[in-house]
């Protein structure tokens, strides 16, 4: 249930609605926007409840039923876009976020390479993988806490913040001393588990839709994040298992204007893992930007034919310049910057 509060409402207005609502039992989230705050009444049954409960306090302009299942990734909870800060980098205030990397941290020289090149070409984020989520337990797992002391490495040497995923609650604290931002891969979208805990420690994160789950599923995945107060949370599209075979899987373009529309969270679109293959990943990753996407996440390799995880589909270093001096014109021509 969505209680807004008018322009004007005093903190004493606010705080008695907070109070009623728990002393029912429920918990609230605050949206505490430019002109006015909005409060979350969430919990199990808010449905057996009247509206009118919270409609009589003063300061109240009005209640509403959430009808969807995901409650804080909506825009009725936050009409304003959320822009998640990493460092000095804004992600989801226009200009066009570039993440990009090897697939996995293999070595230190591997990283290097790959960080002077991503770097040198644009890119604002560095992505590599310590802890590998491979669907076969004899594929290479990463090089786990050796390949985190790398990433950090080259983070500071090249003064670029960097991405990697945690696959493990238990892991979350550890990986986030490392990495600026975490990755929640597809196959732990609905990993609750994993996803309290990076709720609960505030750090910025990318939730990647499950492969077989819906927009919907996913933005109430992202509700377990918002949920313990972590606000900084950015949605990644890396395409959909469909029954077409000729890609890895189905990148799902219109997600983003879906996502854009029924939520405030900032999205960015991995054309590499729904590629499969590097020579499809270049029009993927203009199709999203040009649909809307705040930024992009994709696999280069200094040299793919060496590459221990994902080679086929990582971009070689002349292939990315090419293709961010690409992304360049579209977002110009969209009023956009790069
Ligand atoms: C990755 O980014 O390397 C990765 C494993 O992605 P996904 O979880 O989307 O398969
Ligand atoms: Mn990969």
């Amino acid at each position: 249930m969505i209680v807004e509060m008018r322009k004007k409402a005093s903190q004493k207005e606010i705080d008695n609605v907070v109070h009623r609502a728990k002393s029912l039992g429920f918990s609230v989230q605050l949206n505490v926007g430019t002109d006015k705050t909005v409060i979350a009444i969430l919990g199990s049954n808010t449905g057996q409840i009247s509206t009118d409960i919270f409609a009589v306090f003063p300061g109240v302009d009005s209640v509403t039923r959430i009808m969807k299942p995901y409650k804080l990734a909506s825009r009725e909870f936050k009409p304003d876009r959320t822009i998640v800060k990493v460092g000095n980098l804004e992600i989801g205030a226009g200009r066009l976020i570039i993440m990009a990397g090897p697939c996995a941290v293999e070595s230190k020289k591997q990283l290097e390479e790959a960080t002077r090149i991503v770097k040198n070409a644009g890119a604002s984020v560095l992505r590599g993988g310590a802890f590998k989520p491979r669907s076969s337990p004899f594929s290479f797992q990463g090089l786990e806490k050796t390949g985190l002391e790398y990433l950090v490495e080259v983070k500071k040497k090249y003064d670029i913040p960097v991405v990697t995923e945690v696959v493990d609650p238990h892991q979350v604290e550890l990986v986030a001393q490392y990495a600026d931002i975490l990755q929640v891969g597809t196959r732990n979208m609905q990993n609750f588990s994993l996803l309290t805990e990076i709720g609960r420690i505030k750090h910025p994160v990318i939730l990647k839709r499950g492969l077989a789950n819906t927009v919907t599923e996913w933005l109430t995945a992202a509700d377990y994040l918002l949920a313990g107060g972590n606000e900084s949370v950015i949605l990644c599209e890396r395409g959909i298992r469909t029954f077409e075979d000729s890609t890895r899987f189905s990148i799902d373009i219109s997600s983003i204007p879906v996502v854009k529309k029924f939520s405030h969270l900032p999205i960015i679109v991995d054309p590499s893992h729904a590629a499969g293959h590097y020579s499809l990943v270049p029009a993927l990753a203009r199709a999203a930007i040009a649909a809307g996407a705040d930024g992009l996440l994709i696999e280069v390799h200094p040299n793919p034919k060496e590459a221990l995880v994902d080679g086929l589909q990582s971009l070689t270093p002349s292939d990315f310049r090419r293709l961010m001096g690409e992304l360049k014109l579209i977002a110009e021509a969209l009023g956009r910057s790069l």
